[in-house]
């Protein structure tokens, strides 16, 4: 935690099941196209004491799924109330071992956090943790990856995911891809869809470059127009509808612990599928059976209140 800086405070809730908890706020990194580094430079941390009381507080309150969120959650680095560093995996460690039914998700992390005892911690939790990652790619280009001034190669983003599917070889993959950043050519667009394809996601979330005021990329040579930009959003969308199709495919026939969402008749599986009910349900966690799917959504039928 950065001493001095504002501690995130902000809890928000979606229907009586989830609740997102940011435990982080702010980013140090540069990169060229954000304007997030000009606006909060500064890395802060919820003190652990107060974020175990916040998360023991909402699960007395019933909620099920606690989604730890940040904007560079992996940086998580705090002390507990003894004085003894926590960082973002012993973080978890200890959250994991509170008492009650309950499993937590993690927003969204940089490929660089995803290490070896993150990964263990993911795989011994027995659920406890969600088996669904956001990682942000952005570009499976290296020129494209270096000019946006990310701090990872293409080919060291495919080594920590190989070293994640090693271990979670069913882990629900999902990222950010940016399309139309200046200098993206057809090539680099390719390289792009041809990592993601490679690698196998089980989703993404596209993002069309825009130029932001005071960000370096604004002034890069080589703007691309905005109906190429389009062009190429559809593009990926369109891999996108695929990727999350196959991805629930995969699920059919099985057995999920799924949270219900706002309506009650959508849920949400451990690794981030949305389940369609026949029928409502309450809140908290229910067992379910995948009949078939229909593109991205799973159709499923309530087979218990989940214990
Ligand atoms: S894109 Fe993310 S990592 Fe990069 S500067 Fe912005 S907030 Fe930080």
């Amino acid at each position: 935690m950065t001493p001095g800086a504002a501690q995130p405070s902000i809890s928000w809730f979606h229907g009586h099941s989830r609740a997102f908890v940011k435990i982080q706020d702010g980013c140090n990194m540069e990169c060229a196209y954000c304007v997030i580094p000009a606006v909060r430079p500064k890395l802060s941390c919820k003190p652990y004491d107060n974020l175990r009381h916040e998360v023991e507080n909402l699960l007395a309150q019933g909620y099920v799924e606690i989604v730890l969120c940040g904007i560079r959650l992996g940086r998580y680095m705090s002390a507990d109330g003894a004085g003894k560093r926590v960082d973002f995996v012993s973080m978890l460690e200890r959250l994991t071992r509170i008492p009650g039914d309950f499993r937590i998700r993690l927003s969204s992390l940089e490929i660089t956090d995803v290490g070896d005892r993150l990964i263990a911690v993911m795989a011994n939790s027995t659920g406890r943790l969600c088996p669904s990652l956001h990682v942000p790619l952005q570009s499976g280009s290296a020129w494209v990856l270096k000019r946006m001034q990310r701090w990872y190669s293409a080919a060291f983003y495919k080594r920590r995911i190989n070293a994640l599917k090693n271990v979670l070889p069913h882990v629900g993959l999902f990222t950010d891809i940016m399309v139309g950043f200046p200098g993206e050519n057809q090539a680099r667009f390719k390289e792009s869809l041809d990592l993601i394809k490679e690698i196998e996601f089980s989703g993404l979330h596209v993002f069309r470059y825009s130029q932001r005021a005071k960000t370096p990329a604004a002034r890069y040579e080589g703007q691309i127009p905005e109906k190429e930009i389009s062009a190429r959003a559809s593009e990926m969308r369109r891999l996108d509808h695929d990727l999350r199709a196959a991805f629930a495919a995969r699920a059919v026939g099985s057995r999920r612990r799924v949270v219900a969402e706002l309506s009650g008749r959508e849920a949400l599986t451990e690794d981030f599928l949305t389940v369609k009910l026949e029928k409502e349900i309450n809140q908290g966690f229910h067992n379910v059976q995948v009949l078939k799917t229909d593109g991205p959504l799973l159709w499923a039928q309530v087979s218990s209140t989940a214990q």
